[in-house]
């Protein structure tokens, strides 16, 4: 026998499982029902595909036994089984990506700790919440050693070597004394009823019926051997068939969410291609949402049987956080990875699926609005990401944005921003930067404002690095305030700016000599009513927040981008200095207007002390 430490997160993962209030502990049983059908899945594929396999016969099955007088309850399949690598990789360690942050967001506060173990779906280990002691007697298919794994928790486990008879894998749960309601027929009964009634394969258990003797008169008991559930997959009964209390018991089969979905769609389709698909929409953000390595929400079967959980290019990555399955009736059954990726059929799949779940989120959004605002909330940010190639769903992805607004709180479309603009008004307006504050009180939209165009205020990084790429919709443009483009749709009046450019042509080019090394221009502005400057950027130069994604992004060698000072000839530092006639501090001035232009939007100013020095100066001076 050989002993062996839990993974860090393991035992800390454990701790929370055993001293846990959490009150929905059933659950390990959907959990481990569903580790016995994938492990059911993967042999059955191999036995399908793989020559080697083929002598295997056996007839899939799960077995829950209940033994009262030990007080245990054991689970066994007859799957692919784990050798002994397996069983310290799979149950002393967490593959699962997102585990650490995980933890750490758990906040010791056992309640709030409880209901975040129901969004992260810990497997195997939520056993521990009704057992003290588990044992696990596995033997892999097409090997001859078996091993036994057992562990009280408490930071460590025991493997050994034993005997079974034959491939599959047994879990044995000792379980704790105010636990025992789990060896009771009718209780596990309802348990794998709710929860695991539709997965493809039988699970038995064995039922004492009481039969009366007529001959006799004597009442004799008699065990029986039954199956439980339906062994089923849900997705090939008739939609018309299913309650909907059967499709949100399947995704949180198939998700680990405790959470009932927002929506799922059901659809079969028999045109070109046969398929079926079921796709949910989580109603919470899963933790790996925002993870590179997140794990995929679909699973592949061809023909009901399993293919695989593990291919993200089932659905386009931007809508990564859809569950469910893709079962296809034109492929063969031993697919390779390479075939995957390029499949006409799944190609066509992917395609229509895309759209159906587009159409699903609208209606949602057209139905209720609230509904689709919390899941906007969650998942908004995410499905923007497919502004940025998707240029098949590029309307479809439009209609379902929703952004903040310089003119109304909560989030608008941009049909609405649409419905709300004025006759004149020729383009859908934005503005891009760190956050909601500093974009309403931005001196880029003073003129907006005064006029009371509506601005679309994106203050999410994927709003600057997608927006400008759309263009337009619906036919209108889509343009940032701070472009020297839009000078002309919004200025005031362009025989005043010409008249001011005349009057302050002398000091225009001063302060351009002076400020040459950081701008591109310094013009008269016509976007500006209450500050004294702003800075916009040329037609095809990328604004600042652009930049900004890009070198994010990792192109390093951006040639440098000079933005425009815009002044505003109506501020009285300008009035006064023409007054006066007195250019003699015009580089303090000059550089501290162009400073303050940019603190505004966001940006840092590279010489930080010599715009304190300016700045005293001035103070000084009006004291
Ligand atoms: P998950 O199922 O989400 O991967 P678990 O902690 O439940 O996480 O299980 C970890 C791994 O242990 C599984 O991925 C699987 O490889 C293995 N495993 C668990 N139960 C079984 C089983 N009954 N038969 C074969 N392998 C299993």
């Amino acid at each position: 026998m050989s002993k062996h430490q839990f993974q860090t997160e393991v035992s800390q993962l454990l701790d929370l499982m055993i001293h846990s209030l959490y009150s929905n502990k059933e659950i390990f049983l959907r959990e481990l029902i569903s580790n016995s059908s994938d492990a059911l899945d993967k042999l059955n594929y191999l036995t399908l595909t793989d020559e080697k396999y083929k002598i295997l016969s056996y007839q899939p099955r799960i077995d829950i036994a209940i033994n009262k007088e030990l007080k245990t309850l054991t689970l066994s399949d007859n799957g692919i089984g784990m050798n002994e690598e397996d069983l310290v990789e799979n149950l002393g360690t967490i593959a699962k990506s997102g585990t650490k942050s995980f933890l750490q967001n758990l906040s010791g506060d056992n309640k709030k700790d409880s209901s975040l173990i129901g969004q992260f779906g810990v497997g195997f280990y939520s056993a521990f919440m009704v057992a003290n002691k588990i044992e696990v007697i596995s033997r892999k298919a097409l090997e001859d050693k078996a091993f036994m794994w057992s562990s009280e928790a408490g930071g460590e486990y025991d493997i050994s070597e034993t005997t079974k008879e034959s491939h599959g894998t047994s879990i044995t749960l000792y379980l704790k004394e105010d636990e025992l309601e789990f060896l009771e027929f009718f209780r596990v009964q309802a348990v794998i009823k709710k929860y695991s009634n539709h997965i493809p394969f039988a699970i038995f258990m064995d039922k004492e019926e009481k039969e009366f003797d007529e001959e006799t008169k004597e009442s004799k008991s008699e065990i029986k051997n039954v199956q439980i559930n339906k062994a089923s997959a849900l997705w090939t009964i008739a939609k018309s068939q299913i309650k909907p209390d059967e499709y949100k018991d399947f995704y949180k089969q198939i998700s680990h969410d405790s959470e009932d979905p927002t929506l799922w769609s059901h659809t079969k389709a028999e045109g070109k291609f046969e398929y079926t698909t079921l796709f949910y929409i989580p109603s919470t953000p899963p933790m790996d949402l925002f993870r590179m390595d997140y794990k995929p929400g679909v699973k592949l079967y061809v023909k009901r049987v399993f293919i695989t959980d593990d291919e993200k290019e089932l659905l386009p990555t931007y809508l990564r956080f859809v569950k469910g399955i893709i079962d296809a009736e034109d492929l063969p059954l031993n697919v390779s990875r390479e075939i995957l990726q390029q499949n006409k059929i799944l190609d066509s799949i992917k395609k229509a699926s895309v759209k159906k779940i587009l159409s699903e989120l609208k209606n949602l959004k057209e139905k209720d609005g609230e509904k689709y605002l919390a899941f906007y909330k969650n998942f908004g940010r995410v499905l923007k990401e497919g502004l940025y190639g998707d240029y098949e769903n590029k309307e479809a992805l439009l209609d379902l944005a929703l952004f903040k607004s310089s003119k109304r709180d909560g989030l608008v479309s941009l049909k609405e921003y649409k419905e709300g603009m004025g006759e004149d008004q020729k383009s859908i307006y934005y503005i891009t930067g760190e956050n909601e504050r500093i974009l309403k009180n931005s001196p880029l939209i003073e003129q907006f404002k005064a006029k009371n165009i509506e601005v679309l205020l994106l203050d999410e990084e994927v709003d600057a690095i997608v927006i400008p790429m759309v263009g337009e919709y619906d036919k209108t443009p889509i343009k940032p305030v701070n472009n020297s483009d839009i000078d002309e749709e919004i200025k005031e009046d362009t025989t005043k700016t010409e008249e001011n450019e005349k009057t302050y042509k002398e000091m225009l080019i001063k302060m351009k000599e002076l400020l040459k090394d950081d701008v591109k221009d310094v013009k008269i502005s016509g976007r500006l009513s209450d500050s004294p400057s702003c800075l916009i950027y040329d037609k095809n130069d990328p604004d600042f927040q652009m930049q900004q994604m890009l070198k994010q992004m990792g192109q390093d060698n951006l040639p440098s981008v000079k933005p425009i000072l815009e002044i505003n000839p109506d501020h009285e530092i300008f009035t006064k200095l023409m007054e006066k006639n007195d250019f003699s501090q015009l580089q303090d001035i000059a550089y501290l207007l162009l400073d303050q232009a940019k603190l505004q939007e966001g940006m840092k100013i590279e010489d930080i002390s010599a715009f304190a020095k300016r700045l005293n100066r001035f103070i000084a001076k009006a004291l």
